[in-house]
């Protein structure tokens, strides 16, 4: 199929090589999206995986992450803005904005086997309806939320750095829990209230995420933070402006080797600023990221269990001779690194598997031997027929 509209502030999954794309704004009035749609980064090409209905409220700047259960996979759709929604779900709260936008935190799973929309229950403590926070899968089942915003009581946007986790507990049932921020606000460090920032995660046992940039109360936040999942700590990582100064801007990380990982930061805009359009009106507008910051690769190395900024570059940096090189050489060695994946078996498992031949061999001869005691019995029975008869006659 051809390309679908290139609407702003979907929401965005990937699954293997499959990027999945949901709603959307189209940019005029209040027309927002609710069709799924993917593309496949191997054959280049899109699929319309479901179209646009009045099951799901339709909208942009929610999240989306791909999660599992019980051997299905699922996309769910969290959170966002868009237009006054046909269905309204009870256990879901939909707020109007001052610029008559309703602002939610409608949640929908889409079962990408059968193709069909669920809408969940819900368990625990969900979120406030929010939009433009961002969300990142941790493992099979559970994903991570920080920030965004949500309605003031007046209908303006509120900034939030609150952290959630939600978890797919069943096939209908998604869990949220709020993560406690800290109690003692002096002596931890949390990051400051954003939006349209962005998030990546570092796989491990239990994976560290990476947050970059957004837009606080007082315009860009400019920082840099690591947050562990298991206790969930941030701590701070120092990068140029040039890599934090920006919101709306996408975020992933490529593992090298257990110990170096790259960050790839592409695109965004800056800062919010207000034009002079007549008549005592202004508008809100904001530059796009120019060259040469549009793509940034941020090396990060494990150093006494601590990851460090060990290298940043821009596109200027990126067709450098020296960088060409090292990208060739830690190719090979993240091809190493991939081989050690391959599991060999453990001397235990090598003994299992030769007594388990030693006994199908051996059902092998005792099989051989039953056909043989067989056919003697039947030699034996039809000797005796033959004798009897000799003998009747
Ligand atoms: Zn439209």
């Amino acid at each position: 199929m051809s390309p679908p509209l290139g609407a702003m502030g979907y929401f965005c999954a990937t699954r293997n090589n499959d990027i999945f794309f949901f709603g959307g704004y189209c940019g005029h009035e209040i027309c927002f999206h609710n069709d799924v749609n993917s593309f496949n980064s191997l054959k280049y090409e899109w699929s319309n995986i479901i179209p646009t209905s009045d099951a799901v409220m339709k909208r942009s700047n929610g999240g989306m992450v791909c999660m599992e259960s019980m051997g299905t996979e699922y996309l769910i759709m969290t959170g966002g803005i868009g237009s006054i929604p046909t269905t309204y779900q009870s256990q879901y709260q939909y707020i109007q904005m001052v610029n008559g936008r309703i602002l939610t935190n409608e949640q929908n799973l889409l079962n990408l086997s059968t193709r069909q929309w669920i809408i969940p229950t819900i368990s625990g403590q969900c979120c406030f309806p929010t939009a433009e926070f961002a969300i990142q899968k941790i493992t099979n089942d559970k994903a991570v939320m920080f920030g965004g915003a949500v309605p003031s009581d007046d209908g303006r946007s509120l900034l939030v750095n609150t952290v959630y986790t939600c978890q797919l507990e069943s096939d209908t049932t998604i869990h949220w829990e709020s993560v406690k921020g800290p109690v003692v606000p002096a002596s931890v460090q949390w990051p400051v209230e954003r939006r349209k920032h962005a998030i990546t995660s570092i796989i491990g046992d239990s994976p560290t995420l990476v947050m970059i940039g957004g837009e606080g109360n007082d315009g860009l936040v400019n920082d840099s933070w690591l947050l562990n999942t298991s206790q969930y700590q941030w701590s701070k990582i120092v990068l140029p402006e040039s890599v934090t100064g920006r919101v709306d801007h996408s975020l992933s990380s490529i593992m090298m080797s257990p110990d170096c990982i790259w960050l790839v930061v592409v695109g965004g805009t800056g800062a919010t600023e207000w034009k002079d359009v007549g008549r005592g009106y202004k508008q809100p507008f904001s530059k796009r990221i120019t060259d040469p910051y549009i793509t940034m690769l941020i090396e990060l190395v494990l150093r006494e269990g601590e990851w460090r900024v060990s290298e940043v570059l821009d596109s200027t940096g990126l067709t450098t001779e020296a960088y060409q090189h090292k990208y060739q050489l830690l190719l090979k060695n993240r091809q190493w690194w991939q081989d050690q994946f391959i599991v060999y078996p453990t001397d235990r498992e090598i003994k299992l598997q030769n007594y388990v031949e030693s006994l199908q061999q051996e059902l092998r001869v005792s099989e051989g031997n039953k056909s043989s005691l067989q056919e003697a019995l039947l030699e034996a029975s039809q000797q005796e027929k033959t004798s009897r008869t000799s003998e009747r006659n």
